[in-house]
């Protein structure tokens, strides 16, 4: 009965939202997401006033669905706002921090990046070294990370950063939010195996960060981080979506599909479209446990697989041409015209192969699937319950 209510309003939040423009394809994208989150729609889980209506994730799905068929701009695809950060700021957040990022998280305003892995600490994340020093209402943070994708064009950051070095090393941690703009962030690009850059190193030297903008208690950070840890982990596995009617199109194309020696590809083809179904009811169970769950390490792991298998077979089909028309140059000009995986299957072979890498890698996801939802015993953790400062380093 309660679900039923929940159906109606959400139902009738959508009827306003669409009603408040003449035609939702010419729609200007920020009015449209401003409206969407204002009226509860942006994250419907979320708290009334920080853009959901406190009903069930499970709605997310057909509002987006109805949105999109009325032509609707597109959901913001910035994963590191729409997922870890959102879900680390409305788990957490005080009222002003939500009333100031929230919004312009989900409109795209605002665009993020997060500042976790450093160059001794992504699987083994709690072992990190960025130190923030308390200094009267503010933290001088000082040290490097890596991989940090988005940082050249973020206006904010998630960041962790070591608060005690005397406690074992997940209880010393603590979360805040950063102004990448802020004197003392040196931003150097790496470049991937496509040519792109998309992610860096950042230097943090003497950056000072007012205590306001901590996020959740000091020496807290840990559980913050795995909060949203969880909900990227979901989003990765979301986000990174080719749909199978291009597949389908490129065995379609290929001129003797219907010759036996195509036989073993068509059973290829036809188990990634099986594979494809799996993955999206996955999904949907997911979003209906509300995403904030170590179920999104099972969504991570199989997206990352399929999406290599699926990206391999791509090329495959596509014959020789799947060897060649990649444009190296273009990537390393961030040339805007460029292909997009999504188009250009040679393209996305090598973007997949970091699927099982981001959000932690396919082990660690392993791991946290055995111990978190099944219940198995847990990895060989030596340096739990010693000081992080005792802790050998290399
Ligand atoms: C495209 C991309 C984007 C990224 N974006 C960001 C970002 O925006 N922000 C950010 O902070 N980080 C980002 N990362 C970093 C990412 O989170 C780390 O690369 C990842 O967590 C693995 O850490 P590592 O590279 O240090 O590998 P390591 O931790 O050194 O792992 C090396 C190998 O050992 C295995 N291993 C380690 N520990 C265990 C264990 N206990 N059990 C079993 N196997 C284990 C790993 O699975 C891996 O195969 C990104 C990475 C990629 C590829």
């Amino acid at each position: 009965m309660e679900a039923e209510n929940d159906l109606d309003i959400v139902d009738a939040r959508i009827d306003e939202l669409l009603a408040r423009f003449a035609d939702p394809r010419l729609a200007d994208v920020t009015e449209f997401r401003r409206a969407q989150f204002d009226l509860g729609l942006a994250w419907v889980h979320f708290r009334v006033g920080d853009g959901g209506l406190g009903v069930s994730a499970s709605h997310q799905g057909s509002i987006e669905a109805r949105l999109r068929a009325a032509g609707a701009p597109p959901r913001n695809g910035a994963y590191v706002a729409m997922h870890q950060g959102a879900a680390s700021i409305h788990a957490v957040g005080t009222p002003e921090q939500r009333a100031r990022f929230l919004r312009p998280m989900f409109t795209g305003e605002d665009a993020w990046c997060q500042l976790f892995s450093e160059p001794g600490a992504g699987s083994d994340l709690a072992g990190l070294a960025t130190m923030a020093v308390r200094d009267g209402d503010e933290w001088v943070v000082n040290g490097q990370k890596v991989w940090t994708s988005g940082a050249m064009d973020a206006d904010w950051a998630i960041l962790v950063a070591r608060t005690d070095p005397d406690q074992p090393k997940h209880r010393g941690l603590t979360f805040f939010i950063c102004d990448m703009s802020v004197p003392g962030i040196d931003i150097r690009p790496l470049r991937h195996a496509d040519g792109a850059a998309h992610f860096a190193e950042v230097f943090l030297s003497d950056v000072r960060l007012p205590d306001e903008l901590r996020l959740g208690d000091v020496g807290y950070g840990w559980g913050v981080s795995v909060a949203g840890l969880h909900s990227e982990r979901a989003g990765v596995g979301d986000a990174f979506h080719v749909p199978i009617e291009r597949l389908l199109e490129l065995w379609r194309a290929r001129p003797e599909h219907e010759s036996g020696a195509a036989l073993a590809l068509r059973d290829e083809v036809t188990r990634a479209w099986i594979g494809d179904q799996v993955l999206r009811l996955n999904q949907e169970r997911l979003r209906a446990a509300s995403g904030e769950t170590p179920l999104g390490s099972t969504v991570k792991v199989a997206a990352a697989e399929f999406n290599q298998r699926l990206s391999s077979l791509m090329t495959t089909l596509l014959g020789p041409a799947g060897l060649v028309g990649l444009d190296y140059e273009a990537q390393l000009r961030e040339d805007p015209d460029r292909l997009d995986w999504h188009e250009a299957p040679q393209q996305f072979v090598l973007r997949s192969i970091a699927m099982s890498i981001e959000g932690g890698t396919s082990e660690i996801n392993r791991n946290i699937i055995g111990e978190r939802v099944l219940g198995l015993p847990g990895d060989i953790r030596v340096d739990k319950d010693r000081p992080w400062r005792e802790v050998p380093r290399s």
